[in-house]
């Protein structure tokens, strides 16, 4: 091989390596799905069964501000009256509590599941913008859709372990006073009440559509499971179908 074709192929190599070691830089190694869908729609069971059979990471704001409030910390306090009246949370606080999460935990997942966030137009958008900080995720929407007295009926029958939140139907439970994983007392939250669903039915319709525009405007795919008769598998089933 004469020298211009060697520095020809020496040149070609070393052009390859950098841009596989670039691709595979900036290649998104990490999923964050965000689960959208009025409050008693299934989300929360979806993602105990992507947790369970998918090894999946799942992070709940209800969970974490009710954490906040338990603990009667600043936050807790100033988020607990908006809870309890079945209202959003201001955008503020909830982005404060998502941002602590992010910097203190996401290095440690892979597949990360939103429960319940972004959850305002506001919110999407500065969810995007805080994505830009982690070139390495790839953010999917996942939309469950359910009639709205469908929610009603199913939330009455909805009772949460006070100590480990785990989700429970009534009607599927032998002893409805005690949790099965972890032995603490089950509860009807206070907004899985009738009227306060009923509330959070209503934010959640006027909530959603600007949040699509969101998404679709930042070039994003919504895509949609039908809940209506589904068993929690069946929705597990459909989900893993969307995912491979
Ligand atoms: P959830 O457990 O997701 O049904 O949330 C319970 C309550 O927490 C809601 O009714 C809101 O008051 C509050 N909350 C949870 N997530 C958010 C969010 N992303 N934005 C505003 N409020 C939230």
């Amino acid at each position: 091989m004469n020298k211009p074709v060697m520095l020809t192929v020496a040149a070609l190599l070393i052009v390859g390596s950098a841009y596989f070691l670039f691709k595979k830089k900036t290649k998104p190694v990490k999923t964050i799905f965000t689960f959208m869908g009025a409050p008693g729609s299934g989300k929360g069971t979806l993602a105990e069964l992507a947790i369970k059979g998918l090894g999946y990471t799942s992070l709940s704001t209800g969970n974490l501000l009710r954490e906040a409030v338990a603990q009667s910390t600043e936050l807790g306090k100033e988020a607990q009256g908006y809870m309890q009246e079945g209202k959003l949370v201001p955008d503020t606080l909830v982005m404060s509590i998502i941002n602590d999460w992010f910097n203190k935990n996401l290095s440690t997942v892979n597949t990360l599941i939103l429960d319940g966030f972004p959850r305002t137009q506001n919110q999407a958008t500065l969810f995007i913008e805080l994505l830009k900080k982690f070139p390495d995720v790839s953010f999917r929407v996942l939309e469950i859709t359910i009639p709205d007295e469908v929610i009603v009926e199913r939330m009455a029958n909805r009772l949460v372990c006070e100590k480990c939140q785990a989700p429970y139907s009534r009607k599927l439970l032998k002893d409805s006073s005690v949790c099965e994983k972890c032995g603490g007392t089950l509860i009807q939250r206070q907004d899985d009440k009738p009227e306060t669903v009923r509330e959070r039915l209503k934010v959640y319709e006027q909530t959603v559509s600007p949040m699509r525009n969101v998404y679709k405007k930042a070039g994003l795919q919504i895509d949609t499971i039908d809940a209506v008769s589904k068993t929690p598998d069946q929705l597990f089933e459909e989900f893993k179908q969307l995912v491979d």
